[in-house]
């Protein structure tokens, strides 16, 4: 049993009786989005405990003609004080290991190996961009990041001079060409800054990759809806938001893009330990991002709660970013519509490795985040 201590470090959750190792089970990773959500939805169904499920659809359809959700379950006491959020594919195709963890929880919960705290409850968000997920790619069907739409619309959108600059390069067929003009931009710039010109965000080019698009997105509108519907600005709040594709294969490294001198870094070093790493700090396998879903629950959590990525390595950045950006290409051109499918899987693999000890090596670490989530905010 995963118990949570009374007493001591809050970062640390005790276990007894049974391991944090047992009963991992890699066979809790979907195959696509309808038989991740068919899964999701069929473990709801089961849960022992009280549970509030809410659909959110969404527009589009998927490549079956299924229609799209987001879904989202509370668990726990509506009164509690404190809650996790567990988030799943804000980048549509990086929920299969989203869909896994929350499964994972899931099951955890219905054989009491995991307890939720008193006054503490549990909100999973299954699918945030769920066009992305049932297509393999990262944006939604707009082509918009929903990590780089949390900027404020009303008011005139962030210039991107360096994307512009290498824009050409991006689309160039040539992968030769295009590697060699981006090296040269490193050369003189750095490779910090050129990481950041790709995939800091842009809001010109929808087109393009790491697109911040001209209006909230499906998956920010649903965020919003949860704050407003939950009250979760007048709770305590844990946000811990699945993603993957980034930084050493299979490591689940703990990124907190709050200020580094703000409450909310010094709340996830509290809670997470000497794991976590700052965007802003230069610490992280990230560069600073503009536009972060981040931002959005920055603003509702005060200073008493905070908002962590847990992104999963899989390979090198710069085959993410010729990944991404054949994705990209062929998206924006109807000519490659077959290819589209192919590249699907190339997409797959990149962002969920079909490798058993991968699979394990996620399961596990997010075991062990959640349950410093849990004692974190519940203590
Ligand atoms: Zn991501």
């Amino acid at each position: 049993m995963i118990m949570l201590e009374k007493t001591g470090s809050p970062r640390y959750a005790s276990m007894t009786n049974r391991s944090i190792f047992n009963d991992i089970d890699v066979g809790n990773f979907p195959t696509d989005y309808g038989f991740a959500r068919q899964q999701w939805v069929q473990d709801l169904a089961n849960f022992p405990g009280d549970c509030l499920h809410v659909m959110h659809p969404c527009a589009g359809f998927g490549p079956q003609g299924e229609s799209l959700f987001t879904d989202t379950a509370w668990i726990g006491s509506v009164d509690a004080k404190n809650v996790l959020v567990v988030i799943a594919a804000t980048h549509g195709v990086e929920g299969f290991a989203g869909s896994a963890v929350q499964r994972d929880i899931l099951n955890l919960l219905a054989v009491e190996q995991l307890i939720i705290p008193a006054d503490s409850a549990l909100l999973l968000v299954h699918a945030l961009t769920p066009w992305g997920y049932a297509w393999s790619r990262r944006c939604d069907a707009d082509g918009v990041d929903l990590n780089r739409n949390g900027v404020d619309f009303s008011w005139p959108l962030p210039e991107t001079p360096d994307y512009m600059q290498i824009r050409s390069a991006l689309f160039e067929h040539d992968v030769q060409k295009r590697q060699r003009a981006l090296h040269e931009f490193s050369l003189i710039h750095g490779r910090a800054a050129l990481e950041k010109a790709i995939s800091g965000g842009q809001y010109s080019d929808a087109e393009g990759p790491f697109y911040g698009g001209k209006k909230p997105a499906h998956g920010r509108l649903v965020c919003q809806r949860l704050i407003a519907d939950y009250d979760l600005a007048h709770r305590r709040l844990a946000v811990v938001d699945v993603h993957t594709g980034l930084g050493p294969y299979g490591y689940g490294e703990i990124i907190c893009d709050h200020l580094p001198d703000s409450a909310g870094a010094a709340i996830a070093h509290a809670w997470y330990g000497d794991a976590v790493t700052l965007p802003l700090a230069g610490t992280s396998s990230s560069v600073p991002k503009l536009g972060l879903l981040d931002y959005l629950w920055h603003a509702v959590m005060g200073d008493t709660g905070c908002y962590i990525t847990l992104e999963f390595g899989t390979y090198p950045t710069d085959q993410l970013f010729e990944i991404l950006l054949r994705d990209h290409l062929l998206w924006a051109d109807q000519r490659y519509v077959t290819e589209r499918m192919t590249h699907g899987d190339v997409m797959r693999r990149h962002f969920c490795p079909p490798d058993p000890a991968w699979r394990e090596m996620v399961l596990l670490r997010a075991r062990q985040v959640v349950c410093q989530a849990l004692a974190g905010v519940s203590a």
